[in-house]
């Protein structure tokens, strides 16, 4: 290992910097994938920001190392390694989803992106932790314990995709991959003070993803830097033919991202985004980076987007009723957990899912029938169902007049841990920034904008068109080129 390039370093970088340093030759994948496995087997009880950790990583690595060697592995992330949500199914890895239900599933398959990234080079370090099916705002609904946010005591990391974006902030792991159904990734990136891309719908294969709301999850990067999250964007998007709502994309130009120039552009601010509710701390950090944008010489406008206040309704009737459908598979037969002692096969229904689920899933199991059951149905899901169309023509609109639309990731900055869970209202309506955009399959990206009083991170949320992440990218990294963070 070069002498220049400690440990210390290595654990600080970012993942296009890594792998340049492997292409190059000063680093092997080996190397660095050993340092941050002794990193996360050293580090991580304090966060436990990782379910499993992946015994044969460095392994792998030396047969990365030797790929790279004869010239069969070319890509930019070639040799970097990556930490995976455990929603995402990993071969012969155990894939949780943080619920003791799947507490014993190890998949016979690997997702399309877990393919994709295997293909690029990149070596798994482990499988993050998460909220139980990824249904949650805190990373504290986990079957295997909360996650802990490096930034700041005794605050949640955020969530549902905690474990990627605090294993990211506390350095072990380079860049990671998250799911978001309605801020998974954004949020959770904004607590932590990292970057996290929301990709448009239908860009990333969901095939291997464990369901939750199949019209809005979506598969996405974390990681240090804008430009990291284009370069793991283009290693898993594409077609898939696996995924009926696969849509593909072009490649984003890592170049165009890193030179992008925000002079000319026009921002949309709705006043909804920077009103009520919102903390003062957070409004100012995003004013100010707006401030930054139109410095540049880029155009800001405020506009009025009332549909906003539809948006928890909407989003939660939609995405419960996905859920429990999705979730009615978990029958204790095909796989997953199934207790001892069921007497008979109802009762082998019942105990499992009695017992399998955690007290949020079963949440929301029971608001998706309800709102799906015959003589409710209109009344709510119907609604939700105009109510996105609603929302369509409000992006609409608003995407006629600006090139992207800016505001807060979320209402505050990292919430205290213990503190969300025994109100659950109040925590659905902290989603009030992001489900939005999961409602109409928009790509956006969470950036750090500086701290609040208490030197915790905020985040700013960036909102592009459908398969325009290049351009929500460049602003990002436009942002952190003076090392703005
Ligand atoms: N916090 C939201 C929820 O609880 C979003 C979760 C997600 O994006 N997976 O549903």
């Amino acid at each position: 290992m070069a002498d220049m390039i400690n440990r210390e370093d290595i654990l600080k970088t970012d993942a296009l910097t890594i792998g340049k340093l492997i292409r190059t030759g000063e680093l092997t994948s080996r190397e660095v994938t050993s340092v941050f496995i002794d990193a996360i087997k050293a580090e991580d009880s304090k966060y436990n920001s990782y379910i499993t950790i992946a015994e044969d990583a460095v392994e792998q690595a030396e047969k990365i190392d030797e790929k790279i060697r004869s010239g069969e592995l070319t890509g930019p992330l070639a040799g970097v390694p990556i930490a995976v949500k455990d929603n995402i199914c990993t071969k012969g890895m155990l894939t949780s989803c943080a619920s003791k239900m799947l507490s014993n599933f190890i998949p016979p398959y690997d997702a399309t992106v877990v393919k994709k990234i295997k293909e690029e080079g990149m070596v798994i370090l482990g499988k993050t932790n998460m909220d139980e099916f990824a249904m949650g705002s805190t990373t504290e609904t986990s079957y295997y314990g909360p996650t802990v946010n490096p930034c700041g005591e005794n605050r949640v990391p955020g969530g549902s995709s905690g474990g990627s974006a605090a294993s990211v902030a506390a350095d072990l792991a380079p860049i990671a991959l998250g799911s978001d159904t309605g801020g998974s990734i954004r949020q959770p990136a904004s607590f932590c003070g990292v970057t996290g891309l929301k990709p448009t719908y239908g860009t990333v294969s969901r095939y291997g993803l464990v369901a939750f709301a199949s019209s809005l999850d979506q598969i996405g990067p974390i990681g240090k830097t804008a430009i990291d999250c284009a370069a793991l964007f283009n290693v898993i998007c594409g077609i898939d033919e696996r995924d009926q709502s696969s849509a593909g994309s072009s490649k984003i130009d890592l170049e165009a991202v890193s030179s992008f120039d925000v002079k000319g552009k026009k921002i949309g601010i709705p006043n909804e985004y920077m009103g009520e509710g919102i903390d003062a701390d957070v409004k100012a950090r995003v004013t100010e980076a707006v401030k930054f944008f139109e410095d540049e010489g880029a155009i800001v406008e405020t506009f009025d987007m009332p549909i906003i206040e539809y948006a928890i309704p909407t989003y939660y009737i939609i995405a419960c009723a996905e859920a429990c459908s999705n979730l009615s598979r978990y029958d204790g037969v095909k796989y997953g957990f199934r207790p001892e002692d069921a007497e008979n096969l109802m009762d082998l229904y019942i105990k499992s899912r009695s017992e399998g689920f955690g007290m949020e899933v079963k949440r929301r199991i029971m608001l998706g029938n309800f709102v799906l059951s015959s003589g409710y149905y209109d009344a709510y899901y119907n609604k939700a169902l105009q109510s996105k169309a609603l929302i369509k023509k409000a992006f609409d609109e608003a995407f006629a007049k600006y090139d992207v639309v800016i505001g807060p990731v979320a209402p505050t900055t990292a919430l205290k841990a213990g503190e969300s869970l025994s109100d659950p209202l109040k925590m659905y309506l902290g989603d009030i920034c992001t489900v939005l955009i999961n409602i109409v399959g928009l790509p956006a990206v969470s950036v750090p904008c500086g701290n609040d009083s208490e030197g915790l991170p905020v985040g700013m949320q960036i909102i592009g068109k459908h398969f325009d992440e290049q351009t929500i990218l460049g602003f990002a990294a436009n942002w952190q080129k003076g090392g703005r963070s």
